[in-house]
């Protein structure tokens, strides 16, 4: 078994920023990434997706992004960016590399598993996003649908729906992006759990931030994205306004061959439903450590897992975001040094 005194997992924004301060300061690490390029979750992203419409990307440590052309796909611009930066940088990345498992060993290391041979190591920084974890709701009759069904994960660009009827189903920044695509080239239909809120004013990041910390310190499951921030009005958000797609259906209550029954018991036909109902943290692969309470949640302090020093989660919680995954690529690290890796 081959061994590194850490082993990253998941070479996206989050994983390159820890693997940059792990180099500075001199640790033996390796990156274990399942993408088969650089780029993170960026390499996915649907094709629409441009630098224009993106949030903002923060810039990796030490290597200020290049001006990127506006209508370039983020799905292109953002992975060559990353290239660049562990070219820069010279990181140990082993690619594609999915870890399937991580263990305890009775010796107090843990077992890294992955379909490339094991590693054994002192501690783990888990940086594996959310994008492998789409969430796909169940409902009645779902099975039964003759149409054609896509998450945002698998979602390419709006041509995939032009004229047919379409449900789309999320209250989240992806559901208003597509359903404005998707509105100038099919019928649509918008379908909500919750009623969407729209904020007026400036974006409090460091509140939302503290609520998110809040939770993931308690233990308590996080919420969605757009439970903590709210919506925007973003120019594609008023342009779909504008075009009266933005008309919120509460959910659906069952799926039929041809459409969806609603929540009053009409129905609606519909030829295609488009889940853009979000991601979760993918950490199927951390199972084998039992890091989730009774509630579901993982209680934290700061990056690193509240009952087990070894584990660090960033991209996860309050740094889900580049920005986020960028300053927790560091803190981990500082951590890591101070509490486990005393003797580096
Ligand atoms: P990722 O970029 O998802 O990287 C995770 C890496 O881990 C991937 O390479 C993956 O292949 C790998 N991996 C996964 N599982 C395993 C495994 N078992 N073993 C090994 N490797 C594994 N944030 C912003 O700041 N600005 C934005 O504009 C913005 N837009 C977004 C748009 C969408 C549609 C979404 C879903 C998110 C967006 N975010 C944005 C959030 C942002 O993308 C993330 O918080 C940040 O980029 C995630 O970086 P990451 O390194 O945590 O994860």
């Amino acid at each position: 078994m081959r061994e590194a005194a850490v082993v990253v997992i998941g070479g996206g924004q989050a994983g390159l920023s820890a693997a940059y301060h792990l180099k500075r300061h001199g640790v033996d690490f390796v990156v274990l990434d399942a993408a088969p390029a650089p780029g993170g979750a960026w390499l996915d992203r649907w094709e629409s997706l441009r630098i224009a419409t993106v949030n903002g990307i923060f810039d990796l440590p030490g290597f200020p992004k290049p001006p990127l052309d506006p209508a370039e796909p983020s799905r292109v611009a953002v992975p060559r960016y990353f290239a660049d930066f562990e070219r820069a940088a010279g990181l140990p990345i082993l690619r594609p590399v999915r870890v399937t498992a991580v263990r305890p060993a009775p010796d107090g290391t843990l077992v890294v598993e992955s379909g490339h041979g094991a590693w054994s190591t002192r501690a783990i920084i888990n940086a594996t996003g959310t994008w492998t974890n789409p969430v796909r709701p169940r409902y009645p009759g779902q099975e039964t649908f003759a149409g054609l069904q896509l998450h945002t994960h698998d979602y390419v660009s709006a041509e995939q729906f032009a004229g047919l009827r379409v449900a789309v189903v999320g209250g989240g920044i992806s559901a208003i992006q597509q359903l404005e695509e998707i509105s100038r080239v099919a019928t649509t239909s918008w379908y909500t759990r919750r009623e969407p809120v729209f904020r007026d004013g400036v974006f409090d990041g460091t509140g939302i931030i503290a609520k998110v910390i809040a939770d993931v310190e308690a233990g308590r499951p996080t919420g969605s994205v757009v439970s903590y921030t709210d919506l925007a009005w973003t120019p594609y958000a008023l342009a779909a306004k504008e075009r009266g797609a933005l008309e919120r259906r509460p959910m659906f209550t069952a799926i039929e061959p041809h459409g969806v029954r609603e929540a009053d018991g009409s129905f609606t036909a519909v030829d295609a439903i488009l889940w853009a109902t979000g991601f979760k943290a993918a950490l199927a692969h951390l199972g084998p450590l039992h890091l989730r309470n009774e509630h579901g949640g993982i209680r934290m302090i700061g990056t690193r897992v509240a009952a087990d020093p070894r584990v660090h989660l960033i991209g996860f919680g309050p740094s889900q975001s580049t920005v986020g995954a960028n300053r927790a690529g560091r803190q981990a690290v500082t951590t890591l040094l101070r509490e486990v890796l005393t003797h580096v």
